[in-house]
């Protein structure tokens, strides 16, 4: 732990720590596409997965190298080169009216693999989940494309909201075992593709790396309770999932999150706050506004659509997207070493089955006046590209705002399709959202 003092070691370990989470997932996400780049090259069999319901942990037992197809899609979104992969694929034949991170990807397969951050092997095995309900058809079109085995690990869900069963239920028992047959299949087609046989000790090194790492994740996510928060959960959030996927059940991944929560504790016993860069420089953010984010971000204007509220002193200090877009490692669960395959299997089922539940029902710790991250406000933001994660969000907003009165704002726009992105008419709809709040604390204020 840095010692807070003010002597030369002690400003130096401050200044070593300080910034540390986001100059090293910068470091590792340019290694993880060159690494890809490098798996491309040289024809490597690799796995193509989802990120919710991943199953990591298996995958790197027989070190394949892993795609995740969406990340890569809204990395194309963040640099403002997704457009012309949209178009591509439309004149191929896909509507403009489907999830946009798929026909952003359809594009890049129609050329070799080939994107702004060079190069993506092609699948050799596909692993989906019933998390989303696109998975399936973009699993088959990369069937079509390259002839590559698809395995479907399909996760009972909730019938209605909270409802689910829990470990010691009948029902749950049976949907155990459902899992534990999914993920021995699954792993026999790792044995067939890759020519390698299971090796069950290098499983638990993988689940105790992946252990490490749900630990601090859900600490972290935890930390921005206290006040100041340490990190936007929008902006620094989408660094530290990107890792979270990328880099889970690995050595790096669990290094990753051990040290950024170390320097996010220090920040906040300190006093020290989220940034943001301005002008080439690191500034502290202005956080008069503690807000909610619910849904999935805005990523052809990502830092835009984060300024929207950061200028009037707003700061997501927690999002949905964190829990869902983690594969449930936010959850914290940790999987017994000792009995590898059928705690695997309890962590997949309750896992992926929050996930899906955060998509679709309302999520206590955000949605209510009771959060507690001590909410002014709660954004909702719909998406053309996403029914899944966006079609009950109106109606959630609605119930939030008739059981609280918590002020509420919901926007649409799109997850990576430029062409429905509406800036104006967002920056409005945020504007006026904060002028509501300031008079509301006014009003708040009248009242003590
Ligand atoms: S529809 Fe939504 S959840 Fe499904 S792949 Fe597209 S963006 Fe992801």
């Amino acid at each position: 732990m840095v010692e807070s003092n003010s002597s030369p070691q002690g400003v130096a370990a401050e200044n070593e720590i300080i910034g540390r989470g986001a100059r090293e997932s910068a470091r590792l996400t340019r290694k993880w596409f060159s690494n890809l780049t490098d798996a491309a090259r040289h024809g490597q069999k690799a796995a193509y997965v989802f990120v919710m319901g991943n199953m990591n942990e298996v995958l790197r037992t027989f070190d394949m190298p892993i795609v995740f197809p969406e990340i890569t899609a809204l990395q194309m979104a963040v640099r403002g080169t997704a457009e012309e992969y949209l178009k591509e694929s439309e004149d191929y034949g896909y509507s403009p009216d489907i999830c946009e991170y798929l026909k952003t990807d359809i594009a890049m397969h129609l050329r070799q693999g080939k994107h702004p951050m060079r190069q993506i092997p092609k699948p050799s095995l596909v692993v989906t989940t019933n998390a989303c309900n696109t998975y399936f058809k973009w699993a088959e079109v990369w069937e079509r494309f390259h002839e590559s085995p698809i395995v479907t690990i399909d996760v009972p869900n909730e019938r209605a909201a909270h409802t689910e069963s829990t470990p010691g239920d009948k029902n749950f028992k049976f949907e155990h075992a459902y899992v534990v047959s999914q993920i021995k299949e699954l792993i026999c087609e790792c044995e067939h593709v890759t020519g390698k046989k299971f090796d069950i000790d290098k499983f638990r090194q993988h689940l105790k790396f992946a252990n490490e790492m749900s630990h601090y994740w859900k600490k972290l996510l935890m930390l921005n309770a206290r006040k100041p928060a340490v990190f936007s959960a929008l902006t620094d959030g989408l660094a530290y999932l990107g890792m979270a996927n990328t880099y889970r059940a690995t050595e790096e991944g669990a290094k990753y999150f051990r040290e950024l929560y170390e320097e996010m504790e220090y920040r906040s016993d300190n006093g020290i706050g989220a940034f943001s860069r301005k002008d080439g420089k690191d500034v502290q953010l202005d956080q008069r506004f503690r807000l909610g984010f619910i849904g999935v971000p805005c990523y052809p204007i990502f830092r835009g659509f984060n300024e929207f509220f950061s200028d009037w002193g707003g700061i997501f200090v927690s999002s949905s997207y964190l829990k869902f877009a983690s594969g449930g490692t936010a959850l914290g669960f940790e999987f017994d070493i000792n009995n590898p395959i059928e705690s695997y299997a309890e962590g997949i089922l309750l896992t992926v089955r929050a996930t899906q539940t955060g998509i679709l029902f309302d999520i206590p710790d955000i949605e209510s006046p009771e959060s507690i991250f001590g909410l002014d406000g709660i954004v909702y933001h719909g998406v053309k590209s996403c029914r899944t994660a966006s079609s009950g969000l109106a109606d959630r907003r609605f119930h939030l705002s008739e059981a609280g009165g918590l002020p509420t704002l919901l926007l649409e726009s799109d997850i990576v399709d430029p062409r429905a992105v509406s800036k104006a008419q967002m920056k409005n709809r945020a504007d006026a959202f904060f002028e509501g709040l300031i008079s509301r604390q006014q009003r708040l204020g009248a009242g003590r």
